[in-house]
């Protein structure tokens, strides 16, 4: 590893203004950076040609006095976003060969801004898990380890392969999704900030659809500043995206150093869940009181309806994957097994094409949204989302962000939790709420297990300000000074 791999994106951005290195030597670290993690399998598609001259024409431009934003900035792309000629594949097997003819709104901004894609990260197939495990291209690993302890980690799910990459230092920052916590579940597990938009924030065209209710695009990074300047460069209406709201894109890294001073931060009694670990319910009163000695006021609030998020959840998302997934018949997109007639094709195709997950998910949404099932659950759960909704709505009358654990656990092993859905499902428990509210949310890292493993704090807040979220977590981040890495970097070897 590099020092040139080793800044944050502010600080490599203002590296580049100042001509202390090229784009393109920055962009060459980071190509030896995911050569020498390959180990990792973080990245499933390599696309260092594009990066270099992409990171030739960022240096003409910061030459002529034209930079953009995120101008010469290595990122990775998690393979769910539709990128022109390159492959986007969902990490399923279904897409196979899949290279799409249009580019997705979000990396379409983000290239727009000057930035480069080094290459597609790994995921959980259709962004459905919570460990990447479920991904056809094999799993992602960690690069954190259990103090002590070698084996192999899982780096969280679905952006489990951005995640691995961001924390390895083999790109500056990588965009993810998040449907039930897929950007703020991995980012804790690997010490990073992941910042879930508002729903209807970034625009969702060519994003490759899990559950269209749900899904938000937003960046992982290693600061919130970081998290600022990306988000700035995604969001923003789209007209081919009608759930995209037409709001002006604030400057984000300018709310920032701002402090928390007068604002009210409420702590949910209903998170306090069962059998959650001793150091996360530490972790969490430790980040209330470094928010009380910055100015805030903890006052404790009640959200009676969260015991039913999760059931919720895995009601609406499935249904939702259900009918998105429908498209994948073997006519149009990637795999096509031969069969004695149509329907044989398109069955043989799916059964061979989706992984166990998916095909759960898919039975699991069909049943609920089927005939005689309809009202007893899809219909149901739409109605306990919307009373999730108001008891934040109701909240929010008297606070201004929600302070939670992001995840009940510090990552787990590969291949832990995979015979029990539910237990996997488990993961998600204070990151659905928010995603069913449609709330910005962000994770921070914010201390260490006893362990030795990144532990994350989660801030919910109000529609439209992930200002308010952005400065709370600068707040939480100052605090906790959390400045570990994974061994191997410290030491400077290789994965
Ligand atoms: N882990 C959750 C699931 O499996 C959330 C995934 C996501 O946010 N994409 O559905």
């Amino acid at each position: 590893m590099s020092a040139l791999t080793d800044l944050t994106l502010a600080e490599a951005r203002a590296g580049l203004d100042k001509r202390e290195y090229s784009a393109v030597e920055l962009t060459r670290a980071h190509i030896a950076a995911v050569e020498a993690a390959r180990p990792l399998n973080a990245v499933v598609a390599e696309t260092f040609d594009r990066a270099l001259a992409g990171a030739a024409a960022s240096d003409q431009r910061l030459g002529a006095g034209e930079a953009g934003l995120l101008e010469g900035v290595p990122l990775g792309i998690k393979d769910l976003f539709c990128t022109e000629g390159v492959r986007s594949q969902a990490c399923s097997h279904i897409l196979d060969g899949f290279k799409p003819t249009y580019e997705s709104t979000v990396t379409r901004k983000l290239w727009a801004a000057g930035a480069l894609m080094i290459g597609k990260t790994n995921m959980d197939e259709f962004a459905m898990g919570s460990s990447n495990m479920t991904s056809h291209e094999g799993p992602a690993i960690n690069p954190w380890r259990r103090s002590g302890d070698n084996r192999q980690l899982v780096p969280g799910g679905s952006s489990g392969g951005s995640a691995a990459a961001v924390a390895a230092r083999l790109c500056l920052g990588a965009t993810g999704t998040d449907t039930g916590g897929s950007i703020r579940q991995p980012a804790a597990f690997c010490g990073l900030v992941g910042l879930k938009p508002t729903y209807g924030r970034c625009s969702r065209w060519g994003i490759i659809a899990f559950a269209s209710s749900l899904d938000q695009a937003g960046p992982l990074t290693r600061t919130v500043r970081d998290a600022a300047l990306m988000l700035r460069a995604m969001a923003g209406h789209d007209a081919k995206d009608s759930t995209s709201v037409d709001t002006p894109v604030p400057d984000y890294a300018a709310a920032l150093g701002q402090g928390v001073k007068g604002m009210r931060i409420g702590i949910p009694a209903e998170y306090r869940v069962d059998g959650m670990p001793d150091e996360i319910e530490a972790l969490w009163r430790k980040g209330a009181d470094w928010l009380k000695a910055a100015g805030a006021e903890p006052v404790e609030i009640t959200l009676p309806h969260t015991k039913y998020a999760l059931p919720t959840y895995y009601i609406v998302a499935p249904a939702e994957a259900s009918s998105n997934l429908a498209r994948y018949d073997g006519v149009r997109y990637g795999l096509r097994l031969k069969g004695e007639d149509l329907r044989d094709m398109y069955a043989k195709t799916r059964a061979a094409g989706f992984g166990q997950e998916v095909r759960r998910r898919v039975l699991i949404g069909t049943y609920v949204l089927s005939a005689g099932y309809y009202d007893a659950y899809y219909l149901q759960a739409q109605k306990v989302r919307s009373v999730i909704a108001r008891d934040f709505k109701q909240a929010f009358e008297s606070v201004d962000l929600v302070l939670t654990p992001t995840a009940p656990s510090a990552a787990f092993a590969i291949g832990e939790k995979m015979d029990d859905p539910i237990a996997m499902y488990l993961n998600d428990v204070f990151t659905v709420p928010a995603s069913l509210a449609g709330l910005p949310a962000i994770s921070v890292p914010a201390g260490l297990s006893a362990d030795g493993l990144p532990l994350g704090l989660h801030l919910i807040g109000k529609p439209f300000d992930e200002e308010t979220v952005l400065r709370a977590a600068e707040t939480l981040e100052e605090a906790a000074a959390f400045r570990a890495k994974p061994a191997w970097l410290e030491d400077g070897g290789a994965p």
